[in-house]
């Protein structure tokens, strides 16, 4: 087996973008401080609304082979390197906002058999022993069919790991304290007369929103702050960015947070009050 670094960081997606908006701080952190960091995405989005009209015509597969391009742009200005398609590109296809007729698409990854899609994420975990693996709470964060299923699939397949001889030691989800959220949408409220969107997204829209006690992790990401915004900015079908703002296809604003937050829900939880280091406790070079 190839040599990895002491410390490896798995994150888990459900589309190209994702990985950005939510973690694109940690993501940029750690590869810059040297660790391996390993992203699965799990379905090439597909069916993701395009925002620049120059791009609109782009749908289904050609879409889907765009948006591959623009998460190898958005990797490369996070500095990561491993980046995988759950089972291969093209394996799930995105399955569309829930309760549209897309969810009910038996290529699409809403209805995929779980414990099938984990066993390709066990794949990857048993290559790469992550000490730290990362996705999103049991909502997806915002209910997102793919997002849902990227949860189940990706605790799933740390389960069946630790069956098979690689027990992650810390799993997390992605967060974001409530009051962080609310403090920076009045800052966006002062800001919005200068920015180039007309609407403010409502805090609640934020994905993984929860009372600030929820959280146990801060990750510090400043320093990497550029480099998020050119990660969401290669993202280019997805979203448009004028920093330290950013907005959908729903041209609602958004604040982009460059502190980023998470729950442990499984392992051991580092020294202080709220870790600072996802790999806080971790014994490395395991
Ligand atoms: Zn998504």
């Amino acid at each position: 087996m190839t040599e990895l670094p002491d410390r490896r960081l798995l994150l888990v997606h459900a589309h190209p973008d994702d990985e950005s908006i939510n973690n694109g701080a940690t993501m940029a952190r750690y590869a810059a401080e040297g660790a391996h960091v390993t992203l699965v995405t799990c379905t090439l989005g597909e069916r993701g609304e395009v925002i620049p009209p120059e791009l609109a015509h782009l749908t289904g597969a050609a879409l889907g082979r765009h948006r591959r391009r623009e998460l190898d742009a958005a990797m490369a200005e996070l500095g990561v390197q491993d980046v995988r398609l759950l089972g291969g590109a093209g394996r799930y296809s995105d399955s569309g906002m829930m309760g549209l007729p897309d969810n009910d698409d038996p290529a699409c990854f809403w209805q995929a058999d779980v414990d099938e899609a984990a066993a390709h994420l066990v794949e990857v975990i048993r290559e790469v022993r992550p000490q730290v693996l990362v996705t999103y709470d049991d909502n997806g964060g915002y209910g997102h069919p793919d997002h849902i299923q990227a949860h189940r699939v990706a605790m799933r397949a740390a389960e069946l790991s630790a069956e098979a001889g690689w027990k992650i030691p810390k799993v997390y989800w992605n967060r974001v304290p409530r009051s962080v959220v609310e403090q920076s949408f009045a800052r966006l409220q002062d800001d919005l007369p200068g920015l180039p969107f007309a609407k403010s997204a409502a805090v609640d829209d934020v994905p993984g929103v929860v009372a600030d006690e929820r959280v146990t992790t801060v990750v510090d990401g400043t320093a990497h702050a550029a480099a998020k915004a050119a990660a969401m900015r290669a993202h280019a079908t997805q979203i448009t960015v004028a920093e330290p703002y950013f907005v959908l296809s729903n041209e609602l604003a958004q604040p982009i947070l460059t502190t980023e937050y998470y729950e442990l829900v499984r392992g051991e939880r580092g020294p202080g009050e709220r870790e600072t280091d996802l790999f806080a406790g971790v014994e490395e070079a395991s």
